[in-house]
């Protein structure tokens, strides 16, 4: 795929492409450069209908949920095959659709749905229960079920990973699936679709349609077939949806926003601890649930410090998402860049000091400039809000203690790190930080086999890791009277 004009998709819903005849049709523009790539046409509330229904059909009368957990795994490891030999085709739909530089897209967004799905494919090959000792003559044992329809609903930024983290778990344990994937970022999803049907998953095992979330996503919500809710968005949806999941009495997981703070001791190695605080708010241009973009600063090494990222921040290069060199894209869309320049024009207005960047950067394109902020008042919505964009805010500490409280001072707990040469320290302080995952000497290592989540305003439940089978499987108690039936 190297035209700049991709052909048109539409829905996918047992095993088949539906035509978009009525619907409204939906641009979709590359946000390098604004021009119309393709259309996609915005699913409607039947639409919805229609997928739960085959996503029912299939799980209660076709065999995914009835086969052996190796023979489901035997066709996860086929997806990720697929996947593998499609990878650079993958690559560039997720880069022209969201901005995504393309090394980033092939060597972290493909690669890490691979290594999803070859997790999950090991993953389904150990759903076994367990026989328990009771103190009644009976034979007492569990089993684990799939909990049934899965509807899955994912945002903008990561689409296709965070597509497979929930598919992945949901196939592994014999679960049907709909899948809402952004509207503004809905093109790797339907290239799955077709890729699940090659690898042999049967028919109406997953769905997937796109549109918006107040129809698409609410009428998969409230639908009486869908038996979970695996959710990622913002913080402010996520309520929304917590409050319709218990209302329909819905399981609900909730991967939310962030606000993660990166705290530098002055007993770092400074040299690497700048590239891992660069790398924890430019990666993914910034729109990164578990970014870094409040750096936390020991007073020592305060100005050296912002002395190294005034040298290097101008030297990321940014540009052109097709260029294998560029590592800061554009923004996905215009409203993620208006936001972003709301917060710059706040930042302002708060007295903060724009020490690198600021602004949109001229020309066509949602570009914006790595932006690094210093002196804003502890008050400052730029420091207490996701601005999710590459935006740096940077404060000092003189003490372990103020450090850990300024980190754990807003309403999010998604990801942490810290930079420090001291084991014990390490050790210590990721102990005390507010977050589902906190990395020491590094930003942004993540493995299938670790979870991730969040804590407060980002979210509950976990993804990644062995314990999201209880998410998508029920456990059932059987047991069998052992008594002799009394003689007649
Ligand atoms: P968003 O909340 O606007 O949308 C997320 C999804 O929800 C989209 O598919 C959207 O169409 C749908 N939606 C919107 N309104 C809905 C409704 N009323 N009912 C049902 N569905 C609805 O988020 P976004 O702008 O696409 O993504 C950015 C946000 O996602 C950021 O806050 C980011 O931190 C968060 N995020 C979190 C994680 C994580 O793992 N915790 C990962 C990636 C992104």
């Amino acid at each position: 795929m190297t035209a700049k004009v991709l052909a048109p998709q539409s829905f996918y819903v047992n095993g088949r492409e539906l035509a978009p005849q009525g619907r409204t049709l939906r641009e979709l523009v590359d946000p390098a450069d604004g021009h119309v790539l393709t259309t996609v046409p915005d699913g409607t509330a039947e639409d919805v209908d229609a997928a739960v229904r085959a996503a029912r059909e299939a799980l209660e009368n076709g065999p995914w949920s009835r086969m052996s957990g190796r023979e489901r795994s035997r066709i996860l490891l086929r997806v990720a095959q697929l996947i593998r030999e499609r990878a650079d085709e993958l690559a560039e739909l997720e880069s022209y659709n969201v901005g995504k530089p393309i090394t980033l897209a092939r060597y972290v967004d493909v690669e890490t749905a691979i290594e999803q799905y070859e997790y999950w494919a090991a993953m389904a090959q150990g759903l076994d229960g367990a026989t328990r000792k009771v103190p009644i003559p009976a034979f007492a044992y569990t089993v684990r079920e799939p909990v049934g329809v899965v509807g899955a609903i994912t945002p903008f930024n990561f689409p296709l990973i965070l597509g497979s983290s929930k598919i992945g778990p949901a196939l592994a344990a014999g679960c049907t699936v709909v899948h809402k994937p952004s509207d503004e970022t809905p093109l790797s999803a339907l290239f799955m679709a077709r890729l699940f049907t090659e690898a042999g998953v049967p028919d109406g095992v997953v769905n997937v349609v796109p549109g918006t979330g107040p129809v698409v996503g609410e009428a998969l919500l409230r639908h009486p077939g869908v038996d979970k809710i695996a959710f990622t968005g913002s913080s402010a949806i996520g309520r929304h949806i917590a409050g319709l999941a218990g209302q329909h009495l819905k399981p609900v997981t909730l991967e939310l926003g962030g606000n993660g703070a990166h705290l530098v001791f002055a007993d770092a190695n400074l040299g690497q601890a700048v590239d891992a605080v660069i790398r924890a708010f430019v990666f993914n241009t910034g729109q990164f649930c578990m970014a870094g973009p409040r750096l936390l600063v020991e007073r020592p090494v305060y100005d050296t410090v912002l002395g190294m990222l005034s040298e290097a921040v101008p030297a990321v290069p940014v540009g052109d998402p097709r260029n294998p060199a560029t590592v800061v894209g554009p923004m996905a869309g215009e409203r993620h860049l208006q936001k972003v320049e709301s917060y710059l024009d706040l930042a302002g207005t708060d007295g903060g000091t724009f020490l690198v960047g600021g602004k949109r950067r001229a020309g066509d394109g949602f570009f914006v400039e790595p932006t690094v902020i210093t002196d804003l008042p502890e008050t400052s919505r730029v420091l207490t809000e996701e601005v999710f964009g590459p935006v740096l805010t940077v404060q000092a500490f003189d003490t372990e203690e103020e450090a850990v409280a300024l980190a754990n001072s807003t309403p999010y707990g998604l990801a942490a790190g810290l930079q420090t040469s001291s084991v014990t320290r390490a050790h210590r302080v990721a102990a005390q930080l507010r977050a589902g995952i906190v990395w020491v000497n590094d930003w942004a290592m993540l493995d299938p086999s670790m979870p991730f989540g969040g804590v407060g305003a980002s979210g509950f439940g976990r993804e990644n890791g062995p314990d999201v089978l209880e998410a998508y499987t029920r456990t059932k108690s059987v047991l069998i009277s052992m008594a002799e039936p009394a003689a007649s």
